[in-house]
């Protein structure tokens, strides 16, 4: 079939990369608004689905997203065009088949999005045409805030207020109509997603989301500020999965949320979004190095302690509280706050393993996987991150088991070895004698692993640990 390239100047690619949505993208609005011929792009990168970051479960998310995406153009007069390849290669070479001068994009903060886009647009200069980056992936962008061409705030509370006073943009609604598709363009077979690759997996697409906002604004989300921590059925959104591909734009979650009054929590979590993502904006560094360098060397390789590592990534280090979140994550990709803290804490704390291990397995599993969160994260919980969780700070898996579960309802879910243990020591079985753990039908060291490190004792060795490197 012949291909139309009787494009006009007023031909526009806008490129979709995580932000797979149509309410609510100023980029997509702009194309439109530009009055000629619109062609949805997105660029399947080798570098995304077999990179050695590369996610099973992201990608089939990102697929089956994609899928839906494309629906939702045609059922509005377009198209989604898959391209695969390198987006500096395949970007331009598009835009010069359909003869589209202007690219428009989602502004993105990780390393990797802003090398891609430098890349793109020094390409598509050099062929006289341009990349234009509008807003969409935060609520505030670094220049909204005072400050924000420097190096950023590296405190959260500052950033909360300063962020509270910043004027929101007015929320889009999706184009009714999008220009047809030049004929005979070609686009790419997406490859199928095949089976789920892990159990209980949201419905991707932005149809879905928008159901799963409303059904959180309408229900859980009142319960949130006295609830979330609760490890067994809190009532969190689930939407971080939405808001890491963008089939909500986080400011739609925010002015969905202002409705109930009961918000105020969940507002805020929402800003330690915006807040990581400006850390990594201003330090690109700190995707691979800790805000606080000098507490680096206290962690070991996995080499030191292969036994420990496989034990924890697995849910078999013995303590019910850090087994039950890591076979949650490996079951459905998901596991609560306060659990990955828990988790992340015992591998990085009490074991003294590499954060950057934890956070490049927690980035191959979570369905919400994201960059700036998980490196904030998993900072903050080792000690080497901003402002919280000072060095001195430790947290006892069993103190908030107690707290967070304390009928162990969530930990026999998912550590059904210990069913039969009784409410006062779901978390700590090895504290039960020989006898009271035949009657619960567990054997401590056989049916359920002894803990693989004495509390107290990785207690005391980490916080000799930080203190040298806290004088040295
Ligand atoms: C070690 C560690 C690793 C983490 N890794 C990730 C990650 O890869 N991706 C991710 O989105 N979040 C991560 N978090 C933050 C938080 O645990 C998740 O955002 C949250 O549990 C996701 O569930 P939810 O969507 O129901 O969240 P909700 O509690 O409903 O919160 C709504 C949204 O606010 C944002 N949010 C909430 N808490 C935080 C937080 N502490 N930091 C940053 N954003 C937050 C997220 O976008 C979340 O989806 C991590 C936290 C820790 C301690």
């Amino acid at each position: 079939m012949e291909i139309d390239t009787t494009g006009t100047p007023g031909t526009a690619i806008a490129w979709f990369r995580r932000d797979l949505r149509l309410h609510d993208h100023p980029a997509l609005t702009e194309a439109i608004r530009r009055g000629g011929r619109v062609v949805p792009l997105f660029v399947l990168d080798p570098a995304l689905l077999d990179g050695p970051r590369a996610s099973t479960v992201r990608r089939w998310i990102l697929l089956r997203t994609l899928a839906a995406l494309d629906a939702d153009l045609r059922a509005r007069g377009s198209g989604l065009v898959i391209r695969h390849g390198r987006p500096e290669e395949v970007v331009p070479a598009l835009a010069a088949e359909i003869g589209a001068g202007t690219v428009l994009a989602t502004r993105d903060v990780t390393p990797y999005a802003r090398r891609r886009d430098r890349a793109v647009a020094a390409a598509l200069a050099a062929d006289g045409r341009s990349l234009h980056l509008r807003r969409g992936l935060l609520l505030v962008e670094p220049e909204d805030l005072p400050g924000g061409a420097g190096i950023g705030y590296a405190v959260f509370t500052p950033f909360w207020r300063a962020s509270q006073g910043v004027d929101r943009r007015t929320l889009l609604d999706a184009p009714e109509r999008i220009p047809p598709l030049p004929d005979g363009l070609r686009s790419d077979p997406l490859p199928d997603a095949g089976p789920p690759p892990v159990a209980d997996l949201a419905e991707p697409g932005e149809a879905a989301a928008r159901e799963r906002l409303e059904r959180w604004v309408g229900g859980g989300l009142a319960r949130y500020g006295e609830e979330r921590n609760g490890l067994a059925g809190a009532p969190t959104s689930r939407l971080g999965m939405d808001l890491h591909f963008g089939t909500l734009s986080p400011l739609s979650v925010e002015s969905a949320s202002l409705a109930e009054s009961a918000s105020g929590e969940y507002r805020r979590q929402l800003v330690w979004r915006e807040f990581y993502h400006h850390l990594l904006w201003h330090r690109p560094a700190l995707a691979r190095e800790p805000f606080q360098p000098r507490f680096q060397g206290v962690f070991r390789p996995l080499e030191a302690d292969p036994e420990a590592w496989w034990a924890w990534a697995e849910g078999r280090t013995g303590i019910p509280v850090v087994d039950a979140g890591m076979r949650q994550l490996s079951a459905t990709g998901w596991m609560p706050n306060r659990a990955r803290m828990i988790v992340a804490s015992l591998l990085t704390r009490h074991l003294l393993l590499d954060w950057r291990l934890g956070e490049a397995h927690f980035q191959r599993l979570l369905v919400d996987g994201d960059l700036a969160n998980n490196v904030g994260g998993w900072q903050w919980t080792a000690g080497v991150g901003t402002d919280a969780q000072p060095w001195f700070r430790i947290f006892n898996p069993v103190l908030q088991g107690e707290r967070f579960d304390p009928a162990g309802a969530w930990v026999r879910r998912w550590v059904p070895e210990l069913a039969g243990v009784p409410d006062r020591a779901i978390h700590q079985p090895w504290s039960l004698s020989a006898a009271e753990q035949r009657a619960a039908g567990v054997a401590i060291g056989g049916s359920y692993p002894a803990p693989i490190v004495d509390l107290a004792a990785g207690r005391e060795r980490a916080l000799a640990a930080f203190k040298a490197a806290s004088e040295g």
